[in-house]
């Protein structure tokens, strides 16, 4: 604690978020805006966080989870930087991004999670893109497998020890602090403040929880700053019942980090699988109806695996409340997965409405 003429600085809620190393890639805050059309087709009040605009190689949530890790990797004085993720993952692309930007090497493992994916799913969009942007691909076969993904990117990052380069891995799967969780815990502060100027009273926050590193920053960061404000998570890649004990797990691993007191309630847990199936990357009904809406109502692209389902998610959440709630859609990117989905796209124009 600091002292000054003998008042004592209370402590930062946010405890050492400002204090751990980071790269500044994510600018001002993206923009908090009202979707006006789409409330009225969802019978509802529906605004959306515009992380899809954040001002990187098409951005979206991980730029915010990746200033963390390069943070690290940069304080490290790594030279390549080496992630895991399933073919077709923002994450990846956007590692490859900041890589080039930053001048350091990029290695990437993609692993096949959506089954009978065909050759536009693994040659267009992110998979398209993260080759353009420079970064060395690897294969790996197994998507469900995260121990030994991460087992095989360490054994690739060890080569590159051996060849004399400093690697610095970014480990995503469970049983690792979550850094990257921090980009939400930082967002969740800036959405505070957005939410008191706009003066949105009654705000409810609807989120992608997929590996739940923003789900659980935004919701930790929120309840350290003492605010109340409900936040669901649309799970997009496993069922409530599996999801909500690992987001209480991200949750205490986040509290650590920050070197503050867990503030996440058990209650504070909110999570609808109702979106999800048929599974991790394949489209519903509710998904494509969300996907349209937001292309004609708003001018809002939305992408088939996480925000088209969490914007369904939304505006079921929008329909159902009470009249003075604000559903907040944080929009956290995926525009390039809309290519590598382009014949399901191109029916869902066909037939829209
Ligand atoms: C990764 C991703 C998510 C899920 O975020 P998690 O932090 O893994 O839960 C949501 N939307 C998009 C576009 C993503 O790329």
């Amino acid at each position: 604690m600091r002292q000054s003429e003998g008042m004592t600085i209370a402590p930062d809620p946010l405890g050492t978020l400002d204090r751990r190393p980071r790269a500044d890639l994510s600018g001002p805050p993206s923009p908090l805006e009202p979707l006006p059309r789409l409330s009225a087709a969802a019978g509802g009040r529906l605004w959306a966080k515009r992380d899809d605009l954040l001002p990187i190689a098409m951005g979206g949530n991980k730029v915010r989870q990746l200033e963390f890790y390069f943070g690290a990797a940069l304080a490290e004085g790594a030279d390549t930087v080496l992630i895991t993720g399933a073919v077709q993952s923002n994450y990846c692309r956007l590692t490859a991004a900041i890589a080039a930007k930053l001048g350091l090497g990029c290695h990437i493992q993609a692993e096949e999670r959506v089954p009978d994916a065909d050759a536009t799913y693994r040659g267009s969009g992110n998979m398209l893109l993260q080759r353009l942007l420079g970064a060395t691909v690897h294969s790996y076969p197994e998507g469900e497998d995260e121990a030994g993904a991460d087992a095989a990117l360490n054994a690739i990052a060890e080569g590159l020890r051996a060849e004399g380069r400093r690697p610095y891995v970014i480990p995503l799967g469970p049983g690792h602090a979550p850094l990257g969780a921090l980009g939400y815990v930082r967002a969740a502060r800036e959405l505070a403040a957005q939410i008191d100027a706009a003066g949105i009273a009654a705000p409810h926050v609807a989120v992608a929880s997929g590996s739940g590193a923003t789900h659980a920053g935004l919701l930790t960061g929120l309840r350290a700053l003492g605010r109340a404000i409900p936040v669901t998570g649309v799970c997009v890649r496993r069922p409530a019942v599996a999801q909500a004990p690992r987001l209480a797990a991200r949750c205490a691993e986040i509290a650590a980090l920050l070197e503050i007191d867990n503030p996440v309630a058990e209650g504070d847990i909110r999570l609808t699988d109702r979106f999800l199936a048929p599974g991790y990357g394949r489209l519903n009904l509710p998904t494509e109806r969300a996907i349209a809406l937001a292309a004609r109502q708003e001018g809002m692209l939305t992408d088939p695996v996480y925000t088209a389902k969490t914007l369904a998610g939304a505006i079921n959440l929008a329909g159902t409340s009470s009249p003075e709630t604000t559903v907040i859609f944080l929009h956290t990117g995926g525009t390039p997965g809309l290519f590598a989905y382009a014949p399901e796209i191109a029916r869902i124009a066909e037939t829209a409405p």
